[in-house]
């Protein structure tokens, strides 16, 4: 007979049966209430039922196993014993709380019920032993409420809709005349336990329950139940969490922080989530229980105010902040109570963080030795980088804005960075004004799950009600959202999409600025100016010693080049754009693409004279103008690469994208050229092609017209000769695009090659160069152990070996592109993404041939894909030496390929590697033949 799992997991008196690694199985909640015991912080003891019962649940027909009961009942015992109390007694009732907990947190489960256990019974044992009638009934009324609410199904499916019990504690308070939960006396919590079990009797049918069993099984029944209900299915889609990983639910003896003034609650985080700073972060309520400090019913206050008020707890909470971040190596989460002067720790969980914070943290962390610079790397996402990128407000803008009154209110500042746009007043309006191309913010009350389609949609997030721990403020940090929260002074009306603020009516569609590095709403634009980082290096305005996000920006860059394998090049055309590369650590230029520049000063028009041309003087005529102007763009770009590579692209696209297709402008080029309208519109149209991208292009215009290569070749040549001449190094690739067969690309190198000769013995210097080839169709891909053997260096041209691999035209593409992610056809865009086993398989077997003919083959990528992070994860796999992305993303790959090299090179590969790279760097004259 199979043995039965074990599915009671206790924790308590400083030992626990879990630990944090067990998450799958008791949850991230449970697994780290057994953590803190084990670590010996003060953990109310308690239990996890794991979530192999909830898979077991849902697999028996919602049914328990036979043995679940009786584990149970062992482990409250257990807790008993722990705490000298018992369930159900008379005297000295012991009360849990019942907190559901998955892997993953996840706002759609049911919520957490307090203070079970309590009935008839029970309750006058409790203010016999405590003599404090009224926390007794508060305690009472809450667990009714939060029972009734999650467990009976009383509360409201829309939240818009009011709270049965809320309605009767308004009523109350009414009746009372009076405005805080606080102010409410014993008696009268009495009477609001009397209302609430007669609304749970007239909602249910049923008396609510007294036995203590009865509403443990309940709530546990509830925890379970609620892993498939719509909102948790709903979550889990959004965020990919199987629903096959299940709950675990956590029964927890319960401590009280509403036992008066000497006892709170509260949250915190071990440092700021916003910025990073290394201080302690929180908030928290005295005489409060629960959620009261999330709920906004009373405005909780900042941590720092207890160090004044309670100095005693405030550093025993900062000896568990170090011992926490000791262990975890993290920025943690935490919850807290304080019952009659003592704390107990509740809840810890790494943080939910702003990427500045992240980054600050990840540096400040590994600088401190708590975690070593490759974790540092491991910890920060590529895409996180963008935000140190991402733009801030103008200052003096700013400034002169608050000056002239401009400045609205002021919130808490929950997501970093600067957002203008129009205000709207809900999520759906955010998505569908998105969808116009507006800018928008989303201004709620408060947000909510559901908002998070239209928190996504827009540029910035504001709120009136909620702290730091709300929901807007974490949802914002997790997106990488701008996002001021809880700005009380917003008076918002749904109804007629607007809102009073400070005197001044704002309505929907009107703009707005806000500031979630400092919480400023400010009515109106206000420009956005570079960040600190892009000041320092592209405009150079900027000391970096007065730029401490440069600084850290700084050493994340130094740490990924110890570690990276990839070199990084940029896709650039123009002297400016490779100045700015160079700048972000751009060691060469991966992909100059010589159409781009026809289309720059003085150059269409021989262009089109090229092109129009009717016989090979012609355009040989045209060419000749075309050269010089050609020529100065390439000194440009290799004085400004010093040096560094430089691969250049012969033309690539169909001839008719250069040429006019209005009437206008055909007659005004034809006047230009001196033949008839009618000659230049017959020959537009005879350029037509049905599908121009499998058409006259690529390598094949060379092919046909030998004499583009020749002007392109001797302008490249010219401009190298002319620039090593002023003593500054070149290093010119030249790139036969769309090569598919050898002989294409011996067609075009012998072109190349002699021109190269020439040009050196004309100009009387030598300089080196390369000729290679794009690997951009399956056949390239395929033979490429043939083409090898002509080419110095491969380049993957993977936006077109993705269309050409998939048979997909990435402009057609946009009609079922999404259904096919949707239907997980595609795991991901695969114009975005490398789809690995499709087309990853021909640049592995492209590698592989190509390789196998030449091995100092230089194998590098220039297509969108080179500045994707799990792109370039899979280049590094697969051996290239760079990838080639946008300026822009050049910090992004560096550190995704250290990234890559720390996942899958161990020791021995990282010293495999720098061997590697000695070696193709001293190949890079080989030539053989
Ligand atoms: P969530 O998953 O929504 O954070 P929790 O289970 O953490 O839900 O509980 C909600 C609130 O109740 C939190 O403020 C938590 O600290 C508090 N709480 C949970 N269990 C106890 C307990 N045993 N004693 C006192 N407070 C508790
Ligand atoms: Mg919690
Ligand atoms: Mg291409």
């Amino acid at each position: 007979m199979a043995k039965t799992p074990k599915y009671v997991y206790f924790f308590g008196k400083g030992k626990a049966e879990g630990t944090a690694e067990m998450k799958g199985l008791l949850g991230g909640k449970g697994a780290n209430l057994a953590e803190m015991t084990n670590i010996g912080l003060p953990v109310p003891p308690g239990f996890t039922i794991s979530t192999e019962l909830c898979t077991y649940f849902y697999k028996h027909g919602k049914t328990y196993p036979k043995s679940l009961t009786k584990d149970v009942e062992t482990a409250l015992a257990k807790v008993e014993k722990a705490m000298g109390a018992k369930f159900g007694d008379a005297k000295n009732p012991l009360l849990v709380s019942v907190r559901s907990g998955a892997r993953a947190s996840m706002p759609g489960m049911m919520d957490t019920v307090l203070n079970l256990g309590l009935n008839n019974v029970t309750l006058e044992g409790l203010i016999k032993k405590t003599n404090n009638e009224r926390f007794v009934y508060d305690s009472y009324r809450r667990f009714v409420q939060m029972y009734g609410d999650v467990v009976l199904g009383l509360k409201p499916v829309h939240k818009d809709d009011i709270d049965p019990f809320e309605a009767i504690i308004e009523q109350k308070k009414k009746e009372r005349e009076v405005h805080f939960d606080t102010e409410l006396t014993a008696d009268d919590l009495k009477d609001l336990v009397v209302r609430f079990k007669h609304a749970v009797k007239e909602h249910t049918g049923s008396d609510f329950p007294e036995d203590p069993m009865d509403q443990l099984w309940g709530a546990i029944g509830a925890v379970f139940g609620s892993w498939m209900n719509d909102r948790a299915i709903a979550y889990r889609e959004l965020y990919d969490i199987p629903a096959s990983w299940g709950t675990a639910v956590n029964v927890q003896t319960m401590v009280f922080g509403n036992m008066g003034e000497d006892s709170g609650t509260g949250v915190g985080f071990t440092r700021d989530p916003a910025t990073g700073e290394n201080i302690f972060y929180g908030e928290y309520l005295m005489n409060a229980q629960g959620e009261d400090v999330v709920a906004g019913i009373r405005t909780p206050l900042p941590i720092s105010r207890m160090a004044e008020q309670n100095a005693r707890i405030y550093a025993h909470l900062e000896k568990i902040r170090k011992t926490l971040e000791q262990h975890y190596h993290e920025m943690m989460d935490i919850e807290f109570t304080i019952q009659q002067g003592t704390l107990y720790m509740l809840q810890c969980r790494v943080g939910k963080r702003t990427a500045f914070a992240e980054i600050k943290i990840a540096v400040d962390m590994a600088q401190d030795k708590l975690i070593s610079d490759e974790e540092a790397l491991l910890r920060i996402q590529p895409d996180q980088l963008n935000q140190l990128l991402r733009p801030i407000f103008d200052l003096k803008e700013k400034e002169a804005a608050v000056k002239s009154g401009r400045l609205l209110a002021k919130g808490l500042n929950a997501g970093p960075g600067a957002a203008t746009g129009r205000v709207v007043f809900n999520a759906h309006d955010a998505e569908a004004w998105a969808k116009r191309g507006e800018h928008v913010i989303l201004t709620r009350i408060e947000t909510s799950p559901e908002d998070i389609r239209g928190m996504s949609a827009a540029e910035g997030i504001l709120t009136a009600r909620g702290g730091m721990t709300s929901h807007a403020a974490l949802v914002a940090r997790q997106m990488g959202k701008v996002c001021v929260a809880g700005c009380d002074a917003l008076d918002i009306d749904y109804n007629s999409h607007t809102m009073r603020v400070s005197g001044k009516e704002i309505k929907e569609g009107d703009w707005i600025s806000v500031d979630g590095s400092t919480g400023e709403v400010i009515s109106g634009k206000v420009n956005t100016r570079p960040s600190e980082v892009l000041q320092v290096l592209v405009d150079k305005t900027l000391d970096p010693k007065d730029a401490p996000v440069y600084q850290e920006f700084e050493k994340i860059m130094k740490w990924a080049d110890k570690y990276r394998r990839l070199k990084i090049r940029t896709n650039a055309d123009q002297p400016d754009q490779a100045a700015n590369a160079v700048a972000f650590g751009a060691q060469g230029i991966g992909l100059c693409r010589t159409e781009h520049m026809f289309f720059g000063e003085g150059k269409i028009g021989p262009m089109r004279e090229m092109i129009l041309a009717d016989a090979v003087e012609e355009r040989k005529a045209a060419l000749a103008r075309l050269l010089p102007l050609q020529r100065k763009d390439f000194e440009g770009i290799f004085e400004a690469m010093n040096g560094r590579p430089v691969t250049i692209r012969t033309i690539d696209p169909p001839l008719h994208e250069f040429l006019p297709h209005e009437e206008a402008a055909q007659r005004e080029l034809a006047q230009q050229m001196g033949i008839t309208y009618e000659k230049v519109k017959q020959r537009v149209d005879s350029l037509h092609e049905f599908n121009p991208m499998l058409g006259f292009r690529g390598c094949r215009l060379g092919v046909v017209y030998p004499e583009i290569t020749e002007m392109q070749s001797r302008a490249i040549f010219e401009a190298a000769a002319e620039v090593k001449k002023r003593g500054i190094p070149v290093e010119p690739e030249v790139m036969i695009p769309l090569v598919g067969n050898v002989i294409e690309l011996q067609n075009q190198e012998q072109i190349v090659r002699s021109v190269a000769e020439e040009v050196m013995k004309e100009q009387g210097v030598k300089f080196p160069y390369l000729v290679g080839t794009m690997i951009e169709i399956p056949r390239g891909a395929i033979t490429a152990d043939e083409i090898a053997r002509v080419a110095e260096f491969f380049s993957f041209g993977t936006n077109d070996l993705t269309q050409t691999t998939l048979g997909v035209s990435r402009d057609d593409a946009g009609r079922f592109l999404i259904p096919y992610v949707e239907k997980d056809i595609y795991a991901k865009d695969p114009f975005e993404v490398i789809d690995r086993t499709g087309v990853g398989a021909l640049m592995k077997i492209a590698v592989e041939k190509g390789r196998s003919v030449r091995p100092g083959l230089k194998l590098g990528i220039c297509g969108e894909h080179g500045g994707d992070p799990s792109s370039i994860e899979f280049c590094h796999m697969i051996g290239l030496n760079y990838v080639s992305c946008s300026p822009f993303r050049v910090p992004i790959a560096r550190l995704a390929a250290a990234r890559a090299a720390l996942t899958h090179d161990g020791a021995a590969g990282k010293r495999a590697g720098s061997k590697h790279a000695k070696r193709s760097s001293k190949k890079k004259t080989a030539r053989k033949r």
